[in-house]
């Protein structure tokens, strides 16, 4: 299969979100909790140099709660400042400030001993497509926004949403491109949706999603589909099967294997499947 994948705008975002980067003193980098390997690309840390990073784990409330909490630790090992996060959900940031407070001490000190007093952590949020970047800000932001115009010293155009005394984020967020290195990741990404669905048969990938979760959330598979799909049941056999419990049916009693197959990745995509990690800690040593 092959996930070759290059927009033509990819270029023009790198050199923009590298201009910003100029601006910025914390990173604020959003992951897919579902796949946190797949939905980090490799480029961040040559972007982001020495700036300060916050590492925020979003949609974890469609990722398996006891995976999240091995990632959790994984991270926390690794020193990295993590979260986990429904960015829609403005309650779950609230862990967030304190955060970044910590995350930033070494830059609020050395300010402090340079007699720059109140000079806001500014912040920029960056994260592959449809990881919750958009969402993210506006939740963040909601309490505080006073967006800050174009201010003498600070690049036209750019737009700062002022959080707090000590913080400021860039309205616009970087985008990142995941990177298809191996085929696991492309398939990853594809299953979440952080790609355009023409690159892999909507079948094709409705049955990479059954059989991953047959294998790894049987009860979830049951609990959304029923019973009736023998073990050694495969591939387009298990399609018809859910499209007679679910009657998906084109004209003249055919099951419509696109409807389907459609209604699958929606499923698993939406959390009708219940909550489910594609990637645990485990598989990388
Ligand atoms: P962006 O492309 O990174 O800016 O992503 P968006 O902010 O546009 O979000 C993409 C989709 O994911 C939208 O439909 C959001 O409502 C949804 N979304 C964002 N964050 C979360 C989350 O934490 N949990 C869930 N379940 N959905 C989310």
């Amino acid at each position: 299969m092959g996930y070759q994948w290059y927009p033509g705008h990819m270029t023009k975002a790198y050199r923009q979100m590298q201009e910003d980067m100029k601006l910025i003193d914390l990173v604020i980098e959003l992951l897919d909790a579902r796949i946190p390997v797949s939905s980090r690309n490799p480029d961040i840390h040559k972007l982001a140099g020495n700036r300060s990073r916050i590492l925020i784990l979003n949609k974890a409330d469609l990722a398996d709660e006891k995976v999240n909490r091995m990632w959790e630790t994984y991270f926390r090992d690794r020193g990295l400042f993590t979260l986990f996060a429904d960015a829609r959900n403005g309650a779950s940031l609230k862990k967030l400030d304190p955060l970044v407070k910590e995350a930033c001490r070494e830059k609020m000190e050395r300010d402090r001993k340079r007699g720059i007093i109140n000079r806001p952590v500014r912040a920029m949020v960056v994260g592959i497509p449809n990881v919750g970047k958009s969402t993210f800000i506006n939740s963040f932001a909601k309490k505080a926004v006073a967006k800050t115009g174009n201010r003498p010293g600070v690049t036209k155009g750019k737009q700062w949403i002022r959080l707090s005394k000590t913080l400021e984020l860039l309205d616009t967020p970087g985008i990142l491109w995941p990177k298809f290195e191996d085929e696991k990741i492309g398939e990853h990404i594809a299953m979440i949706g952080s790609m355009n669905d023409e690159i892999l048969h909507t079948d094709e990938l409705a049955l990479r999603i059954i059989a991953y979760v047959r294998e790894h959330y049987p009860e979830n598979f049951t609990a959304r589909y029923g019973e009736g799909f023998p073990a050694d049941m495969q591939g387009h056999e298990i399609l018809e099967r859910i499209g007679e419990q679910k009657s998906i049916y084109s004209k003249g009693l055919k099951i419509d294997y696109n409807r389907v197959a459609n209604m699958v990745i929606d499923d698993f995509r939406s959390g009708r499947m219940g909550r489910i990690s594609l990637e645990v800690p485990e598989e990388l040593s």
